[in-house]
């Protein structure tokens, strides 16, 4: 594949790591290797941020109109890659080829979106109290911007990220996930070639050892000006505390535990598609993935018993054409998935389909699983599960529903279906989440506002909110008029 790159890319170059060590990058679906990239370290990082910082001052001051076409010319190179890039997705991050095709889309339709965006960042002039003066409001942007990125979306995390921050005429580090590397790499010759200068983006690699020093010295560096997280909140947490030594501009976007209600007014044909859509996309490796499925007393069994034929029939593991899910990303998180399905058996929760590894498949592979009896002492119902497992808890009234949704202390997406559209209004005003699926299970896209409440983190991503966190407002009082 001609976008596969061995190096890290530092000042519009690709580098080593001055150490000269590196590592591998594996397929999930089989454990083989498939590259390998430098293993960057704090002195490595160091060069990567002095040379965004460098390119900050020429970047920052082009016009909108010129970045936006920068955007615009790499919007067109990912999409004339959009196969390669999508093969890329897929081998190293398990995805099979369709739904990465599906991110890679996703992911480019942020740097069109931010390209357009560019030229809508205006400021205001406020009435004066005072005949003798004239106030202003400008938006500038906040200088290096430190982009820290996951594995389960190695192309739109970091394009949802980048392009806001050029947008708005920020310059960027990016230190993309351990486990999927290579598609940010790939992004970046792209951006190259389309002319975005060098500095502007700068991609470093490094091996999970390395990440802690590596995040410390982003978050903490007087030459960064902002940081841009997704990833778990214990890390998230980490990353707040150090941003707090330099008072940055933080955005983070952290893990969820999204309630799925459904009330027994409902469409259940709409709510189980809404439920495959929600809990299976990414094998169920989304940070908005639903965790926790609420059911109303009255419909619990049918709701059930059609869910689990959906995921009979429709969910295809393998690596095949007509695959439609992968394997985990790695064997950690395979052993945590079970782990929270083995304490939720030991528990007392019924398993009514899967309920262990699929090991003929590989050792990254677990089975859909469908749990009911679900408790409020059972790790599934307090941890993010990020696998393909369903757990089913029974209600007895809406405000018992609410109750259990809001029993957490993160809030990141939610989603409820009914047909009572008073009941629509309500739960949705009443639920502690940033975003809210009703009758709906996918409700990710660039023009929406994309974050959460609580322990979900800070910030919103997409739409036109997406760039107020790249900029500050500046105020321009002109006196003596
Ligand atoms: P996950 O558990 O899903 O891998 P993480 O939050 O651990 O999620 O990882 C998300 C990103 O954060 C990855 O790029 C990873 O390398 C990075 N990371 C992990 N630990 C730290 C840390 N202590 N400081 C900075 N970045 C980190």
């Amino acid at each position: 594949m001609s976008l596969i790159r061995d190096k890290a890319f530092v000042n519009g170059e690709w580098v080593p790591s001055q150490k000269g060590k590196s590592f591998d990058v594996v397929n999930p679906t089989d454990g083989s290797v498939i590259g390998q990239v430098p293993d960057m370290d704090v002195e490595d990082t160091n060069v990567a941020i002095q040379s965004a910082y460098d390119a900050f001052k020429p970047w920052a001051s082009t016009t909108a109109k010129e970045r936006s076409n920068l955007l615009r010319k790499w919007f067109n190179l990912l999409e004339e890659n959009k196969e390669e890039l999508a093969r890329l997705v897929s081998i190293e991050a398990g995805k099979p080829y369709k739904e990465s095709l599906g991110e890679v889309f996703y992911g480019n339709s942020f740097i069109e979106w931010f390209s357009e965006e560019a030229r809508r960042i205006t400021g205001e002039i406020a009435a004066s109290p005072a005949k003798s003066k004239e106030m202003l409001f400008i938006r500038q942007p906040i200088g290096v911007a430190a982009l820290i990125t996951p594995w389960n979306f190695p192309h739109a995390m970091i394009t949802r990220k980048a392009g806001a921050a050029l947008a708005a005429g920020c310059t960027c580090v990016i230190k993309p996930a351990e486990d999927t590397p290579l598609t940010a790499l790939a992004i970046a010759q792209l951006a190259h070639d389309a002319g975005i200068p060098k500095g502007v983006i700068n991609v470093i690699t490094s091996n999970r050892e390395n990440a802690a020093p590596v995040g410390k010295l982003l978050c903490e560096s007087p030459l960064v000006r902002g940081l841009s997280f997704t990833g778990s909140t214990a890390v998230g947490k980490i990353l707040y505390r150090q941003c707090a030594t330099g008072i940055k501009r933080v955005s983070l976007e952290l893990g969820g535990n999204a309630p799925f209600i459904v009330f027994k007014s409902a469409n259940l044909d709409q709510a189980v598609v809404g439920a495959m859509a929600s809990k299976f996309r990414n094998c169920g490796q989304t940070c908005v993935s639903a965790n926790r499925f609420l059911v109303e007393e009255a419909i619990f069994d049918e709701f059930v018993e059609r869910l689990k034929n959906a995921m009979k029939n429709e969910l295809k593991q393998g690596t095949g054409e007509s695959c439609n899910t992968g394997p985990l990303i790695n064997v950690s998180q395979l052993l945590r998935v079970d782990n929270i399905v083995q304490d939720a058996v030991k528990k007392g929760a019924k398993v009514h389909l899967g309920g262990s590894p699929a090991k003929d498949l590989g050792e990254r592979w677990y089975q859909p699983t469908l749990l009911t009896n679900v408790q409020p002492n059972m790790l599934c119902y307090n941890e993010e599960i990020f696998g393909p497992v369903v757990s089913c808890i029974k209600f007895k009234s809406e405000e018992e529903a609410l109750k259990i949704a809001n029993d957490t202390p993160v809030g990141l997406a939610g989603y409820f279906f009914s047909g009572d559209i008073s009941q629509c209004w309500r739960v949705g005003k009443a639920l502690e989440v940033g975003m809210v699926g009703i009758n709906e299970g996918m409700i990710s896209c660039t023009e929406a506002a994309f974050g959460g409440v609580k322990e979900s983190g800070i910030g919103r991503e997409g739409s036109h909110h997406g760039i107020e966190e790249y900029t500050d407002v500046k105020y321009l009082c002109f006196g003596n008029l």
